[in-house]
């Protein structure tokens, strides 16, 4: 669909949204959304990564995969960078769940402060009822909001990620803990759900939360 669009092939100066970069890694083109955007510290070579294409400074870009972000350390990102790089993957995915987190926080903050996000079981299942919920977010640790049926039949299509724990969901809505909240806004629901993508591959088991990690595919 984005063939039809003009992009620009030259890389970092003047890109819009939809253009594409090339990953650090395989060295294939693909579109902005489908990479990680890795900045480099220039005082001390180490990366950081920036899923909100929010920090300055010269970036790279590397697909959300173990292969692309070693294929990138062992050599794209210094190439890219002009210098040497340090890193590992595993301090690299480490860093991308962090951002990941941080930039599902945000969007959910900002959400509930436009009034786009509701918690508390009942209001969210009532919303996913009645097919206003674009994104159900239940806290890792909500082992009993995950049973219920109508996070279940989000979880099946796809409309219900597991995140976090419900002390940090409820630090969002001002409660002590939150189990399950509702995005009713299909952007903010969408750009929640690539940063879950972002993140899934680098997700370990300590991390990853057991009811969601056997739904996933
Ligand atoms: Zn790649």
């Amino acid at each position: 669909m984005a063939e039809t669009k003009q992009h620009d092939e030259r890389g970092e100066q003047g890109e819009k949204p939809g253009s594409r970069r090339q990953c650090a890694g395989c060295a294939k083109r693909d579109f902005a959304d489908a990479l990680v955007r890795v900045v480099l510290d220039p005082a001390d070579g180490s990366l950081a990564v920036d899923l909100a294409d929010s920090r300055f400074g010269r970036g790279a870009h590397v697909h959300a995969s173990k292969e692309c972000a070693q294929k990138a350390l062992r050599g794209g990102f210094a190439k890219v960078f002009k210098c040497k790089v340090e890193g590992t993957v595993e301090s690299l995915g480490e860093q991308i769940l962090d951002a990941a987190d941080r930039r599902i926080e945000g969007l959910l903050a900002g959400a509930r402060r436009g009034k786009l996000a509701i918690s508390g079981s009942d209001v969210v299942r009532a919303a996913y009822r009645e097919g206003t919920a674009a994104m159900i977010v239940v806290a890792s640790d909500a082992a009993a909001a995950a049973k219920l049926s109508e996070i279940q039949d989000a979880v099946a299509q796809g409309k219900a990620i597991g995140w976090s724990n419900k002390q940090r969901l409820g630090a969002i809505f001002g409660r002590d803990e939150v189990a399950v909240c509702a995005v009713l806004h299909e952007g903010v629901a969408k750009a929640i759900g690539s940063a879950r993508l972002m993140a899934l591959p680098f997700a370990s088991a300590a991390r990853s939360e057991a009811w969601w990690s056997a739904e996933d595919r």
